[in-house]
C-alpha cells in the first residue's frame, strides 16, 4: 500500500468526511460527503478531462454551494497537512484550484470540474469550426 492514506479524510472546506468514488478502472478520487469538493491527483485529472461524462457521475455538487465554498481560502491538504496553493487554469484563468505542493493532489469545488471541462469542450468545437473554415 501507498504511504499516503486517503482513509478517513476530512474534506478541507467543511470538515465532513470524504469518500473514494470510482470511475471506470483509472479514475478514483475523494469527494466529500458534505460540499461534493473533490481531492484529485494530477493524472487522474487529466484523465477525467477526456472521459466522456465523468462529470455527471462525479461532479455532482451545486455549482452555487461550490461557489459559496470558493470563498474559503488558506486551507490544507486532508493528506499532507500543509497549505494548499491557489492558482489559476492556464488556459481558462477564471477557474480557481487549489493545489498541495507537497502531493500535487487538487482540490476542486463543486461544479468546477464541469467548468473546467465544458469549457475546454467549447475551445476544441470553436478550433474546429476554425480550422474547417480555413481549409
Ligand atoms: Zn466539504
Ligand atoms: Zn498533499
Amino acid at each position: 500500500m501507498d504511504e499516503t492514506t486517503t482513509e478517513n479524510l476530512e474534506c478541507p472546506k467543511c470538515g465532513s468526511a470524504m469518500e473514494t468514488k470510482l470511475y471506470g478502472p483509472k479514475i478514483s478520487i475523494e469527494r466529500c460527503t458534505q460540499c461534493y469538493g473533490m481531492l484529485v491527483e494530477p493524472d487522474v485529472l487529466s484523465q477525467m478531462r477526456k472521459e466522456w461524462m465523468v462529470e455527471a457521475f462525479l461532479d455532482i455538487g451545486h455549482p452555487q454551494v461550490g461557489k459559496e465554498y470558493d470563498k474559503i481560502e488558506d486551507i490544507e491538504c486532508p493528506i499532507c497537512h500543509v497549505c494548499m496553493d491557489k492558482v489559476t487554469d492556464p488556459v481558462q484563468t477564471h477557474i480557481w484550484l487549489e493545489v498541495c505542493p507537497n502531493c500535487d493532489r487538487i482540490f476542486l469545488d463543486a461544479g468546477e470540474f464541469s467548468d473546467l471541462k465544458y469549457e475546454t469542450f467549447m475551445d476544441k468545437v470553436k478550433g474546429l469550426l476554425r480550422g474547417k473554415r480555413g481549409s
